[in-house]
């Protein structure tokens, strides 16, 4: 046993690394992704059961998760978790907790390294289901398996690290030591949208501290928490310290956010949920002896900048990039560009034809550049934001969308007011919104005139511009001369400003501190 745990140590002392990502040009790792999807599909429709304290229980009432690429193909059916089954969850996470909470950190840490490596063994298998599931092309559910991974690997070593002895003043007479103790039950509240990398970040932080868990995926993208969850078990993890409760956020989220037992709520999603978890989070219950802490990740409005300077070219494949990759579904997707006038219509033109060559379709296939937004729903509310920026602005590609699945094409709105709905409010799509500034004090000023403050990116050549946006630029993840979206774990800890969150730092040195509690103590000798 001392020597799994020398092991351990050891491993999470080597320097972090980030995964590299798949290379698809090479014919192996083609053919191993093409194997995966195959695989996978003979996999489709599997039934999947709620996992509470380590029983698998299959409910009558169910849901499908389904292909939105092919909205008949069904991916895998859930059991539906009732209210009741939600406070059982929590129980049964209350009940591990007095075990789990003593495990050693290099245990669980043991745990968790060895589910990254399961996780780099099965990661075409991973990448498949995402592709089938959340329609993410090749190299976005690559890139996804890969950040979750990194997850993994990052918060192991960093659970080391809070676990080593803290640097506290030294008094005389006493013996003083700074120990980060766990919290509780969380409730771990994922989107689909990253539904490896983030389910499995808030996951892994949350049982790496010493924390057991209610994880209730999205409903949209259970399939890939299940695989996770697989993942879980065949590592060893422990009964009940991660429960599996997939079902309706609206039906069981009250429920897990205001159970006294529940310690801590790691969340994200979008500004009026995550508000709303706020809010009940807040409220005390009977038999609660604590003030929950929520940790919510939530929506942006992100911005590329481009002044007269710039690399004109680099600018507008940033711009595409950040707005179109994975259809515009993501919290950083720069879904404005701010140009400034004197090349405004220069760079326009540039994204145009970058934009018009993008192809959409069948991600199944490795060059496919996008797929299908997510759900019906999300279609509805895309197009809806398609008709009122063709009014706020003007509409010079795009806008069309086609079945059966959910495609929408490219979309850009030019001309746009910087307070027009469409350059307000979160469209999650691929819609870009394209703002004219007057100049550089104007583009900043309506970079940052929205409520939320999630990544930023500006291209410019000039130093002095760059310097005042280094202070200026009020989002969490700033960039230069770069595309706003594709953050790695440890090299740009996450998350926003203002309406983004609660200012958490995903794959930063920050983090587990939200998962934990220091507790001081003092032995007077
Ligand atoms: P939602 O807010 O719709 O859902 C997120 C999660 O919350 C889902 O698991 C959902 O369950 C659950 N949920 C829904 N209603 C409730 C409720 N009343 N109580 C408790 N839980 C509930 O977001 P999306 O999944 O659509 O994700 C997209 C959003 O996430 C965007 O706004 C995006 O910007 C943001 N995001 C932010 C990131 C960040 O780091 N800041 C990163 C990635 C995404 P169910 O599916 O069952 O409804």
């Amino acid at each position: 046993m001392k020597n799994v745990a020398e092991n351990i140590v050891a491993r999470a002392r080597t320097p972090f690394k980030n995964q590299p990502l798949t290379d698809f040009t090479r014919e192996e790792n083609r053919q191993a992704q093409r194997a995966a999807l195959e695989q996978v599909k003979s996999e489709l429709g599997t039934t999947y059961p709620l996992i509470i304290g380590g029983q698998k229980i299959f409910n009558d009432d169910t849901f499908t998760s389904i292909n939105p690429s092919q909205p008949e193909q069904v991916i895998g059916r859930f059991s539906k978790a009732s209210v009741e089954q939600a406070n059982q969850a929590v129980q049964a996470a209350a009940e591990a907790f007095e075990s789990w909470k003593r495990v050693p950190a290099d245990e669980r840490a043991g745990y968790i390294f060895a589910a990254a490596d399961l996780l780099k063994e099965r990661r075409f298998v991973f990448n498949a289901w995402m592709i089938y599931e959340v329609g993410k092309s090749w190299p976005e559910a690559d890139g996804d398996t890969a950040e979750a991974i990194d997850f993994l690997e990052f918060y192991a070593r960093e659970m080391i690290r809070l676990a080593d002895e803290q640097p506290i003043t030294r008094i005389e007479g006493e013996d003083n030591e700074l120990v980060y103790i766990p919290l509780g039950v969380g409730a771990v509240i994922p989107p689909w949208n990253f539904p490896g990398a983030i389910m499995v970040g808030m996951t892994g932080a949350s049982v790496v501290t010493g924390n057991t868990v209610v994880l209730k995926p999205a409903s949209t993208s259970p399939t890939i928490a299940a695989q996770f969850v697989r993942i879980l078990e065949d590592v060893g993890l422990p009964a009940g310290v991660v429960n599996f409760l997939p079902g309706s956020g609206s039906t069981i989220g009250d429920a897990l956010i205001e159970h006294p037992l529940v310690r801590f709520i790691a969340f994200t999603g979008s500004r009026d949920v995550g508000l709303r978890i706020n809010e009940l989070a807040a409220k005390h219950h009977k038999g609660q002896k604590w003030i929950k802490r929520a940790v919510l990740e939530m929506g942006g409005k992100d911005a590329v900048v481009v002044d007269e300077t710039a690399d004109l070219d680099a600018a507008a494949d940033g711009i595409v990039t950040s707005a179109f990759g994975f259809q515009g579904q993501k919290c950083s997707a720069g879904s404005r560009a701010i140009i400034v006038d004197s090349v405004y219509n220069e760079v326009l033109q540039k994204v145009l034809d970058r934009a018009k060559k993008l192809t959409m379709g069948d991600v199944t296939q490795p060059t496919t550049y996008m797929g299908p937004v997510i759900d019906a729903n999300a279609l509805k509310k895309i197009t809806e934001y398609i008709e009122i920026g063709k009014n706020e602005g003007r509409l010079v590609l795009g806008g069309g969308h086609h079945g059966p699945g959910y495609f929408i094409e490219p979309t850009i709105i030019a001309d746009v007011d910087p307070h027009a709905r469409v350059a307000q409010e979160e469209i999650f799509g691929p819609v870009l919104t394209v703002i004219k500034a007057s100049d550089f004090d104007d583009a900043m000023h309506i970079a940052n005139d929205t409520e939320y403050g999630l990544t930023g990116s500006l291209y410019s050549r000039d130093a002095q511009r760059i310097e005042r946006a280094k202070e200026e630029y009020f989002v969490g993840n700033l960039y230069f001369n770069r595309k706003s979206t594709g953050a790695f774990v440890g090299a740009h800890p996450f998350g926003g400003f203002n309406m983004s969150g609660t200012d958490s730092k995903a794959g930063g040195r920050d983090y587990l501190l939200l998962f934990t509690q220091a507790k001081a103590i003092s032995v007077k000798k």
